[in-house]
């Protein structure tokens, strides 16, 4: 296995109007929970993937294991359990593009969950285990994670990926998950984070102090995203900005999801134990921005899953933007953006401590 994926696996109902929830016509019914969407989209790119979580044994739970199934995704670690119902979130899509929550999370499948029902063998032998820290906040879900987290730890080999995917309104408070995501954080090797979620962690409004201030947390490189800013990354002593991808967004379900899924798919392509690489600025550049490639791709269907790209989509688009490619071997990039008078020339892209 490349890549195990663990977490929440819930329906998201998408409003199909945009607008706020309180004035949506209607939902359609879609596939949802960022550890599970990974698995997709890294499945898409032809990792071998695999996905523990519970959903209910009710239609909602058939209907997430087919479609995880049609995705290629190895479902022998997803349980359906009647102990509880599949949960759900309604989600909103704004005129921008970004989303509203409205969760309905009580009692749910996946709070019943258990030690017992987690294949632990298939962490042990995937090339990474990634993991978000929804599933740790009920403590059923919770003990699981950590099981399959130690278990990660101590194969020697698998290396630990975690997307902590902040939801305060899922939180018993702002407090708490921040100290949980901070302590999770600090045994992974790397951590994806937003723009919001980096501010919200590390108190820091500047992106590279946030980015430096990690470093108090974890030793992990980070890879910050930034929507159509595109993303930054520290590891070890490389790290850089990398702009996004120009393209007609009209969704943005996924796109983190996505990132994650192409970054570590550029990574699982070295062959070895991944925990020992250490990789320079430059070979960085071009792994975030193929992950940039995929996280913009991303957002231009509706929904997660569909919209995550194949191999072919990533490499038309990386040929297509020659503007977003690294310019020298140091990994400096191409500034011809900003000659052009592009809008994003405003937060022009910068690399430093190139090796
Ligand atoms: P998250 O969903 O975790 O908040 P982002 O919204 O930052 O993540 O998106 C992840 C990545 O997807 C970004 O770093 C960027 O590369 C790409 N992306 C997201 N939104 C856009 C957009 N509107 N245009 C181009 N690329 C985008």
């Amino acid at each position: 296995m490349d890549l195990v994926c663990l977490g929440e696996l819930l329906i998201d109902f998408v409003a199909t109007a945009p607008g706020p929830l309180r004035t949506a016509p209607g939902f359609v019914k879609a596939a949802g929970g960022a550890p599970a969407n990974v698995a997709v989209a890294g499945s898409r790119l032809g990792l071998r993937t695999g996905f523990i979580g519970t959903a209910g044994k009710d239609d909602f739970g058939f209907f997430l294991k087919e479609e995880l199934q049609k995705n290629g995704v190895d479902v022998r670690g997803l349980h359906l359990s009647s102990k509880g119902r599949t949960p759900l979130a309604f989600v909103s899509l704004k005129e921008s593009a970004e989303r509203d929550f409205l969760f309905y999370w009580q009692n749910t499948a996946d709070h019943f969950m258990s030690v017992k029902e987690i294949p632990l063998s298939m962490v042990r032998s995937s090339k990474v285990f990634h993991y978000g820290s929804i599933s740790l906040i009920h403590p059923a879900s919770r003990r699981v994670t950590q099981a399959a987290l130690r278990c990660a730890l101590g194969s020697n080999n698998t290396l630990v990926s975690c997307d902590p995917n902040v939801r305060l309104n899922l939180w018993p408070s702002s407090h708490r998950a921040r100290a949980t995501i901070l302590k999770t954080i600090e045994t992974a090797h790397l951590v994806k984070i937003n723009e919001e979620e980096l501010k919200f962690l590390t108190r820091k409004r500047d992106l590279f102090s946030g980015i430096h201030a990690m470093s108090r947390f974890t030793d992990a490189a980070i890879l910050v995203t930034r929507g159509v800013r595109g993303a930054a990354f520290r590891w070890s002593d490389s790290e850089g900005e990398v702009p996004a991808f120009p393209v007609a967004a009209i969704d943005s379900t996924g796109a983190g999801d996505g990132f994650v899924a192409g970054f570590l798919n550029q990574m699982i392509a070295i062959p070895g134990n991944l925990r020992k690489l250490r990789p320079c600025t430059e070979t960085l550049t071009r792994w975030v921005r193929y992950a940039n490639a995929v996280g913009a791709l991303a957002t231009t269907r509706r929904g997660a899953i569909p919209a995550f790209p194949t191999p072919g989509e990533v490499a038309n688009l990386l040929k297509s933007d020659h503007a977003t490619l690294p310019r020298s071997r140091q990994g400096i990039l191409d500034t011809s953006r900003s000659k052009r008078g592009d809008p994003r020339s405003t937060d022009p892209p910068r690399t430093r401590n190139d090796k």
